[in-house]
């Protein structure tokens, strides 16, 4: 009993939240630097008309991303982040 109690803390410690990417629209260029570097392929660019870029970032399969950043800091703009 007590060892099952155990086990199932544990399990709870290692269980982390599934990242959350947040991109902010204004600041981004569309200048496809995070989609050409996510090894994952979490994000893709859509064409959006009514911006002066002409695109924007986006993220399509969150589910895929391994928190490693490099979006982040690659950014020139500080346009995306992740937690
Ligand atoms: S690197 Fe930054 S500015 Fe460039 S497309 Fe990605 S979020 Fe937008
Ligand atoms: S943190 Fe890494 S895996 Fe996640 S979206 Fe950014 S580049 Fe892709």
């Amino acid at each position: 009993m007590a060892e099952t109690a155990t086990a199932e803390k544990v399990a709870k410690k290692k269980e982390k939240p599934a990242p959350r990417i947040e991109v902010i629209d204004e600041f981004c260029k569309g200048c496809n630097i995070c989609v050409d570097i996510c090894p994952t392929n979490v994000l893709e660019m859509k064409p959006d008309p009514t911006r002066w870029v002409g695109a924007v970032v986006v993220v399509t399969r969150p589910e895929a991303c391994t928190r490693c950043m490099l979006c982040e800091i690659h950014c020139p703009d500080f346009a995306i982040k992740v937690y």
